[in-house]
């Protein structure tokens, strides 16, 4: 067991929803840095906010991964309050290497830390473990570049199918069609859904799918992928949040339409990385790629290739 004594707290790197983020060392060892995520459990922390921060613990303990934030240790401090010492990871997030337009990048970095995603993702998977908030700001890259995914506040094993689960997770932005029409039982796929999200940002530079409101993200994906109709998706009608959408005139009207669409919106990747996208992006979650599937499509062997993570744009 670890104790706070062991740590010497350095200066304050930012604030999350339920946590303030310290730089930390050692005091055997100062020159290995860490980030102590010091969780806030105030009077709120009885609505389930504590049991975040615990799932955060369980599931990041059981993970060893280069793309997955490692937890190095747990120490309590006074009022019980929970420290969690983490791999720091001083590069910012994937927000922050999107959004900044001094940043300059191409395809070749978007396979190389595509690839990255799919790999962490895959590993949650094959343990068990649905991230359930994937979106490119906790997505957070490590001093020699690679990324890695962070913030398992959400997080939950899906071993056990048949427990309902709450469809009120994932940034808007980022959420599947399954959950924004409630379903209670989902899988994998709808971490996958997010990294096609984010694979479609990487390229456009902006956020793809905006919606202001949960009605009008669905109206948003219906015009990117198509209507989530009993023909597409069969049992989608059966959910308890299920709105039967109409179609817009401006959009795409048949698959091969939204196929050009997305070829001309997404031509950076080439035909294979739109492909793979579009698989990402199957509106019924049983017919979108799992995370091994993303990471045996054919995009990757095709040129350009990944570039070697010592060579990817950094943040200045
Ligand atoms: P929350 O889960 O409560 O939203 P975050 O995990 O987002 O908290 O952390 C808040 C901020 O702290 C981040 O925006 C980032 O600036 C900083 N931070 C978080 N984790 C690390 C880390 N491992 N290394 C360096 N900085 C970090």
């Amino acid at each position: 067991a670890e104790t706070k004594s062991q740590y010497i707290k350095g200066k304050w790197l930012g604030k999350g929803t339920y946590a303030n983020v310290y730089e930390a060392h050692l005091k055997s060892n100062p020159s290995q840095l860490f980030a102590i995520k010091k969780m806030i459990v105030g009077a709120e922390a009885k609505d389930g906010l504590s049991m975040d921060s615990i799932r955060e613990v369980k599931y990041l303990q059981e993970l060893s991964h280069p793309n997955i934030i490692k937890l190095h240790a747990v120490f309590s401090s006074k009022n019980q309050n929970l420290n969690l010492v983490l791999e720091h990871l001083p590069r910012g997030s994937l927000e922050q290497l999107i959004s900044e337009g001094d940043i300059q990048y191409g395809s070749a970095d978007i396979k190389a830390w595509m690839g990255m995603l799919a790999r962490g993702l895959h590993h949650c998977h094959s343990n068990f473990i649905l991230h359930r908030d994937i979106k490119p700001g906790n997505v957070l890259v490590a001093a020699d570049g690679e990324l890695k995914l962070a913030d398992f506040g959400l997080a939950r094993s899906f071993a056990d199918p048949w427990t309902r689960m709450t469809y009120l997770v994932i940034t808007r932005w980022y959420r599947p069609p399954e959950l924004l029409f409630q379903a209670r039982h989902y899988g994998s796929t709808a971490d996958v859904w997010s990294v096609g999200v984010i694979f479609a940002e990487l390229v456009i530079r902006k956020a793809w799918m905006p919606g202001g409101s949960d009605l009008e993200q669905l109206h948003l994906i219906a015009n990117v992928v198509g209507l989530p109709t009993e023909d597409v998706w069969p049992g989608v009608s059966k959910l308890d949040g299920y709105i039967k959408l109409t179609k817009d005139p401006a959009a795409p009207q048949t698959p091969v339409q939204h196929r050009q669409q997305m070829q001309r919106e997404f031509a950076l990747v080439g035909p294979e990385g739109v492909d793979l996208l579009m698989q990402m992006m199957a509106l019924d979650p049983r017919k979108r790629a799992t995370a091994k599937k993303v990471l045996m499509h054919e995009w990757w062997n095709m040129e350009p290739k990944p570039r070697r993570k010592e060579d990817l744009p950094r943040k200045v």
